[in-house]
């Protein structure tokens, strides 16, 4: 894996991705579980999901009102025959006559036309007129309009949410066949870190990419080996590098910069392989992959804000694809800025901002140190290598509820 020298050019983010996207293809989770709908939530599905039903499966009526066959109605009023609730079997329908009929209730054979009550007038003798034209197939949901038996109605690859167990459920499936979860070993280095819970000394500070990790890749559907906190030491950086060879995936935050002793890297060239990358984006710079006796390791930068955007951008798309998730590019869209940006920069930025009438403004402290302008966002908004921005000049914008989940 070619090494990149303190002299070499900035990688773009595209060149980083498709680097890291092709290396998690070579390593795919093949296993797959069968698991309970209501433990699906957040999983990735392992085959697509083939519907074995017609949905729905029978013509139901998509109104309050009645039903009637079309060449039985000559504008005079009709006796109502029948009268069917969801959930119940309609008898055929008598010809000549209409059925009351309810949302949702199966369209009796024979029938071929709801009208909703508002336009039906109820008889003293308890026959119905109808008040308005009429029209064959009215207000009749037809039966398999939403998908048909042995269609595939969600690929392999998909991410399951509420919506897909939402319609899983609609298609009576019980269990769903999902990938296995990847085990992601999560390290932070630095010997000034110390975890919320215990006092802070001097020069220390608090743990924070360890929680920020530990959550969002559950809610990625990852299993998280929580490994703690590793002291900026070489003997300890492999002791503990060793007792993670049933992870696959190693993610370390810090120990990246440039200049600072880096205990990973060290270990890593020893006993596996590196690459350092100086990527092209702000913040998060300097990235390590690489492979420890085999295991996979990316370590990101350590400023909190680096580590969310490097997370975001590299290291969540690649989990997600060796969890076999093809489409990883998360959702964004074009929005004008409502703030201007006069220095042009060698790096794409990824400014933490939110939308206020439309406009994407930003945190006013863009510090890689400073997680609360991720808080405070709703997004990242993304300044392309060499721009200036004038208020209404157009961005992208990736907004954090797309790569949090
Ligand atoms: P490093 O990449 O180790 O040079 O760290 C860069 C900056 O991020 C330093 O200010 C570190 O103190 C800080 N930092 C590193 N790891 C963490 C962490 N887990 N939580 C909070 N800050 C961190
Ligand atoms: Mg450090």
């Amino acid at each position: 894996m070619a090494e990149l020298g303190a002299a070499a050019p900035l990688m773009p983010l595209e060149q980083a991705l498709d680097r890291l996207l092709a290396m998690a293809d070579q390593a795919p989770l093949c296993e797959i579980e069968r698991v309970p709908l209501a433990e699906a939530d957040g999983r990735v599905l392992a085959a697509g999901l083939v519907s074995t039903l017609d949905l729905p499966p029978w013509s139901n009526s998509a109104m309050d009102g009645y039903a009637l066959r079309l060449a039985d109605w000559n504008g005079e009023p009709l006796v109502v025959s029948q009268r069917i609730q969801a959930g119940q079997a309609p008898a055929p329908l008598l010809a000549g006559t209409c059925a009351r009929i309810f949302t949702g209730a199966p369209v009796p054979a024979g029938a071929d036309c709801v009208e909703m009550q508002e336009n039906v007038e109820s008889l003293a003798d308890g026959r119905v007129r109808f008040t308005q034209a009429l029209g064959l197939n009215q207000n009749i949901r037809p039966q398999g309009q939403e998908t048909r038996v042995g269609e595939q109605v969600l690929p392999a690859g998909t991410c399951l949410g509420p919506i897909e167990l939402g319609l899983a459920a609609s298609l009576g499936h019980a269990h769903l066949d999902v990938v296995r979860k990847v085990r992601v070993a999560v390290l932070s280095t630095g010997d000034e870190l110390v975890d919320p819970g215990q006092p802070l000394g001097p020069g220390q500070i608090y743990n924070s990419n360890r929680r920020l990790l530990v959550s969002w890749l559950q809610r990625l559907g990852c299993e998280v080996i929580d490994a703690g906190i590793l002291p900026d030491d070489l003997a300890k950086t492999r002791t503990r590098l060793a007792q993670l060879g049933h992870a696959e995936l190693i993610l370390s935050t810090g120990g990246v910069s440039v200049g600072e002793a880096d205990f990973l890297g060290v270990a890593l060239r020893e006993e596996g392989e590196l690459a350092l990358w100086k990527l092209a984006i702000k913040p998060g710079k300097p990235l390590t992959f690489g492979h420890f006796r085999g295991v996979p390791v990316i370590g990101l930068p350590g400023n909190p804000a680096s580590t969310l955007v490097t997370f975001a951008l590299l290291a969540r798309p690649y989990l997600m694809r060796r969890m076999g998730v093809v489409d990883v590019t998360p959702l964004a869209f074009e929005v004008p800025v409502g703030f201007t940006w006069s220095k042009p920069g060698n790096r794409r930025e990824y400014l933490r901002g939110r939308l206020e009438n439309g406009r994407a403004v930003i945190y006013p402290n863009q510090s890689s140190g400073v997680l609360r302008s991720a808080a405070w966002a709703e997004g990242l908004v993304e300044v392309l290598e060499g721009r200036t921005l004038a208020e209404g000049d157009r961005v992208r914008f990736i907004p954090l509820s797309e790569v949090l989940g």
